[in-house]
């Protein structure tokens, strides 16, 4: 085989959903990537360069569209398959980005993105995952999350705003919930968008120099910034404890915008195909309207 065949079959053979996924039970520590453990925020398995990382993301966009509208042509029909992405990660972690990018690849007709917020007064008055259950993807459908009930276990956590039994309680809950989904047909890719502290500084400091980017910025994230550490630990423990079989999360090295953006289109790809979506038979007679056009 050729140096270059060597290297497509390596592309072809690399299970992003195998080597991202945060494995059942593992205890992880995010803050280890001085050490060169698995979960460097800088790099992962895949494309070496940025040339190469945005010329296969390319690729993919025409496959990812092309089972995007076979999931939909097969809902039609009765076909209750669905996806939901889930994006969390600190601010700046390209959660937006992730959006525009990798969602965007899709047929915006067959995509529900929604972004959650600090809950309104309305939102507060229910069970945390009332306004998320409204936000499901239907049949056909691809959904997006940019954040998700996973804050309810993040914010309150970090900042002692419920007691710590009912965000014990939460987690099981979550695991509850997301094994309704995947009973209901709903395929859950749950990606926490790792960032190192250096490359957030460095976003955050974009957002005040640029005037096009300071409506993004809020002199909040400097308090959430600094409370680093306690995020990565309800970020660590949320990962632990919410990666299940039936909704595993994965981890994305997200320093690098451009790798960020390919594992997640390659993570979907690898789930669509899983899927395997079919077009519908016609449940008319094709012969017999066929002939009826012509003669007309
Ligand atoms: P952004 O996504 O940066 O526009 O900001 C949204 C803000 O809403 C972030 O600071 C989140 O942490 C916050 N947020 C979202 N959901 C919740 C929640 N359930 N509880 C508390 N804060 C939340
Ligand atoms: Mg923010």
């Amino acid at each position: 085989m050729t140096k270059d065949g060597r290297k497509q079959q390596a592309a072809a053979d690399l299970r992003l959903r195998e080597v991202l996924r945060v494995p059942r039970g593992e205890q992880i520590d995010l803050g280890a990537y001085d050490t060169r453990t698995a979960y460097d925020p800088r790099t992962g398995p895949g494309p070496k360069d940025k040339s190469a990382g945005l010329k296969d993301t390319a690729r993919m966009g025409k496959r990812l569209a092309e089972l995007q509208e076979r999931l939909w042509a097969a809902g039609t029909t009765g076909d209750v398959r669905r996806v939901l992405l889930v994006l969390q990660g600190m601010d700046t972690s390209g959660k937006g980005g992730t959006v525009k990018h990798v969602v965007g690849l899709f047929h915006p007709a067959g995509c529900r993105v929604k972004g959650f917020k600090v809950p309104t007064p309305e939102e507060r008055e229910h069970d945390f995952l009332w306004r998320i259950e409204k936000e499901i993807p239907r049949p056909g459908e691809i959904g997006a999350f940019d954040r998700s009930h996973y804050e309810d276990v993040l914010v309150p956590r970090v900042r002692a705003l419920v007691p710590r039994e009912e965000i014990e309680r939460r987690y099981d809950e979550i695991n509850r919930f997301e094994q309704r989904l995947a009973d209901d047909r709903v395929t859950v890719v749950k990606c926490f968008l790792h960032i190192s502290p250096d490359q957030q500084r460095r976003r955050l400091l974009r957002r005040l120099d640029r005037p096009d980017k300071r409506w993004k910025f809020s002199p909040s994230d400097i308090d959430d910034r600094a409370l680093w550490p306690a995020y990565q630990e309800a970020y660590e423990i949320a990962l632990h404890r919410c990666s299940t079989p039936h909704a595993p999360w994965y981890l994305i090295p997200a320093d690098r915008k451009w790798f960020r953006n390919w594992a997640v289109a390659r993570l979907l790809l690898e789930h669509l195909e899983a899927l395997d979506p079919r077009y519908p038979e016609p449940d008319y007679d094709l012969e017999e309207c066929r002939k009826r056009l012509l003669a007309h």
